[in-house]
């Protein structure tokens, strides 16, 4: 049987795929350190654990609203509040099975047949594929180092067509770690209030940031811009909480509205026990995230000063998230490869040292380390692309 066009040019997640290359590598015996994954290393703090445990104990196992229980709404609007000082009513919030549920389930109500969504590159794997599914095309815009790996408004307003719906800001982004400043959010969303083209701000990385600079979410910046705005969040990486499934969507009434209607018909609702593991959550002190945040800044300064210390390996030092993305480009040149997936490939099978290769992300000459790994892990992995890199010139 032919499987339906719409799914035939998918291609499976690039994070995804390395990581369980190298859990395969691992099952065989092999002494493999992974930089592949994009998920905390942690466990989920305890009293969101507990919080579980009690709403299971309490028969809290039962189908839910389809955009959540309303105890959780109230949370996630007192957050916003809170962090990014945004009023939000109930309606306005839907919960999600992830972070990622709550894009895909934007782009499906947002987009009809060839709608466009600038995509800033290097981007998150997932939002050109989800925008495929929606029929809608990807248009790539491409930033490298030069600009910090940032989309500039006049690259934002030369992109936007009459077909154009919406941009994606991701800051801190993944793969890269940059983080957007206030004034160059505002000039982006001065093009897209101009341009009346929605903005789409994943704000997953908020709670990771490792410099003075604080998150602005989009949507503060003036009330034009609340309104044009729709911010994702979730706890998968500020409370390590990756395989719980949870994650929101916050903004208009009516788009809110059609996203709840869909999963009404798909998810019916985020499973019961995570909604009252991520009240807890919510509702709870900060203490473990800022505990994370600081072992990941140590892991950060520490992975990179040994990176950049490789003949061939440049690199930006990223603000946020917990990536690396230097370009390799130099180093696989040394090497005699044609390309960085070439070399990424040798490093795995000699070295046994997982990392992504830039393609997946729109950017071929780089790579991305994650540091969600132990600090002996990550000295290890250092030391073990050095002699990569040296082995060959
Ligand atoms: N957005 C970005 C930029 C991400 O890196 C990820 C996860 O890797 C997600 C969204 C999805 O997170 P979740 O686990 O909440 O679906």
């Amino acid at each position: 049987m032919e499987l339906a066009k719409r799914v035939q040019s998918l291609t499976p997640s690039s994070t995804l795929a390395i990581t369980a290359k190298a859990k395969a590598l691992k099952a065989e015996g092999h002494d493999v350190i992974g930089l592949g994954a994009g998920e905390p290393d942690f466990n989920t703090p305890s009293y969101i654990m507990e919080a579980a445990k009690r709403a299971m104990d309490e028969g809290k196992t039962k189908y839910t609203p389809a955009g959540g229980i309303p105890e959780l709404k109230n949370a996630i609007t007192a957050k916003l509040k809170r962090d990014q000082q945004l009023t939000y009513t109930n309606e306005q919030i839907i919960v999600t099975t992830g972070a990622k549920h709550a894009l895909y389930s934007l782009f499906q109500v947002i987009l009809d047949k060839d709608d466009e969504v600038i995509v800033p590159a290097p981007y998150w794997v997932s939002y050109p594929e989800q925008i495929k599914l929606a029929e809608g095309n990807p248009v790539i815009v491409s930033a490298d180092e030069s600009t910090d790996f940032k989309l500039t408004p006049e690259r934002l307003k030369e992109t936007i067509t009459s077909k154009t719906k919406a941009v994606i800001i991701n800051s801190p982004s993944n793969p890269t770690g940059m983080m957007y400043t206030k004034e160059e959010l505002e000039a982006l969303g001065q093009v897209c209030v101009e341009e009346d083209i929605l903005i789409v701000s994943d704000e997953i990385y908020e709670k990771l940031i490792y410099t003075e600079q604080q998150h602005v979410s989009i949507a503060q910046i003036s009330d034009a811009l609340y309104n044009q705005t729709v911010i994702i969040n979730g706890l998968s990486k500020s409370h390590s909480m990756t395989g719980w499934r949870m994650g929101f969507a916050a903004g208009n009434k009516e788009i809110i509205k059609a996203m709840s209607n869909l999963s009404s018909h798909s998810t019916s609702n985020p499973t019961s026990i995570t909604q009252y593991a991520a009240l807890a959550a919510y509702t709870g002190s900060e203490e473990k995230v800022d505990e994370m945040r600081n072992a990941f800044k140590g892991r950060l300064d520490a992975l990179y000063d040994l990176l950049i210390d490789i003949p061939g390996i440049e690199c930006v030092k990223p603000a946020g998230a917990f990536y690396l993305f230097p370009n390799v480009k130099k180093a696989a040149d040394g090497c005699g490869f044609d390309d960085v997936d070439g070399w990424v490939k040798a490093l795995l099978d000699e070295e046994k040292v997982a990392l992504v290769p830039g393609s997946g992300f729109g950017s071929p000459d780089n790579v991305r380390l994650s540091y969600a790994t132990s600090m002996d892990q990550l000295e290890e992995a250092a030391e073990r692309i050095k002699k990569f890199v040296s082995k060959y010139q």
